[in-house]
């Protein structure tokens, strides 16, 4: 059995074509642009993987809530056999996606990583026996696709800086990291639990959702942020992102990377128990209250 594991941002659109393998100085051989004859053909057949990044230049550029944007233009898929969760672009009945128009991307600037490196791909490898990821990338050369016709040459390095992508993978490159560990301590640590899922979900694509539960008097009495890491976290969008990676550390793979307050832990396992003690008290008492009727009823129908 092979000590790798892989993650590959999986390129725009679902292709029976076997990718060759490249690296930061090889060759590329391609150039899209409104005049080539298959102008759109990619979009039209969309099958786009989001990372966290990508859903924060989009919703600010939709100008919308994570909620709502997830709602209206994301749907799940399971990112490994755990049912982590992943998210791709929501597309139409015939599979096109939903920001593609006649002249073009609606969302150019904003476009997600996989869009940015199409007809190439992102391939994070990571070894058990390391601890950081390798990093290479894919070409997928697809009929249809009549850009690697064009006589436009540059290295992978090159279209990666022209496409903006750069950025992109800088900002997600945690997160990949992230899913790379999962996959390779996976069966060693087991299924994570469903408010771990949940948590990571939340944490990688709801960043709305995510700060008010960063900002809520819970979070805040559990762990030991300043002043400013909170106001920061309050108004910025990637400082939340980057928090929300050291948080899914913290519950997946237990790497205290975020200081909890002296004694926060003690306590609320002290309040969980007054709640259950409460939960339970009540829950007498409600069943006491009923058997008290049903003997009253008794006596009634007696009489
Ligand atoms: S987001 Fe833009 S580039 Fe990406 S598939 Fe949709 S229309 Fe095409
Ligand atoms: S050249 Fe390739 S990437 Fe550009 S529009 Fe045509 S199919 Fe899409």
């Amino acid at each position: 059995m092979s000590d790798e594991n892989d993650f590959t941002f999986e390129l725009p659109n679902s292709s029976p074509v076997e990718p060759t393998r490249l690296e930061l100085d090889d060759k590329l051989k391609f150039r899209c642009h409104l005049g080539v004859s298959c102008w759109n053909r990619c979009c039209s057949r969309a099958d786009v993987t989001l990372a966290p990044y990508d859903i924060i230049r989009m919703k600010k550029s939709l100008d919308m809530d994570s909620t709502e944007f997830l709602k209206a233009h994301t749907v799940p898929f399971e990112l490994d056999m755990h049912g982590v969760p992943g998210l791709k672009l929501r597309t139409d009945d015939d599979g096109a996606c939903l920001f593609m128009k006649e002249e073009g991307c609606s969302v150019y600037e904003d476009r997600p990583t996989a869009c940015r490196y199409y007809p190439s791909g992102l391939l994070s490898m990571k070894s058990i026996s390391e601890s950081t990821d390798e990093r290479h990338f894919l070409l997928i050369k697809e009929e249809h696709c009549k850009g690697h016709d064009e006589d436009h040459i540059q290295t992978i390095g090159e279209y990666r800086k022209e496409q903006g992508v750069e950025e992109y993978d800088d900002l997600n490159h945690e997160w990949y990291q992230i899913i790379l560990k999962k996959k390779s301590t996976g069966p060693s640590i087991g299924k994570p639990s469903d408010m771990s899922l949940q948590m990571f979900f939340m944490a990688s694509y709801d960043v709305d959702r995510f700060r008010r539960f960063v900002m809520s008097d819970a979070f805040i009495k559990m762990y030991d942020l300043t002043d400013e890491e909170y106001a920061e976290l309050e108004n910025d969008d990637v400082a939340l992102m980057k928090f929300g990676f050291k948080l899914m550390k913290q519950v997946f793979f237990g790497e205290l990377t975020i200081k909890e307050r002296e004694g926060a832990w003690e306590e609320r396992v002290k309040e969980r128990k007054d709640i259950l003690e409460f939960r339970k008290q009540a829950e007498i008492a409600a069943h006491q209250k009923k058997q008290d009727e049903a003997r009253k009823a008794a006596l009634d129908d007696g009489d």
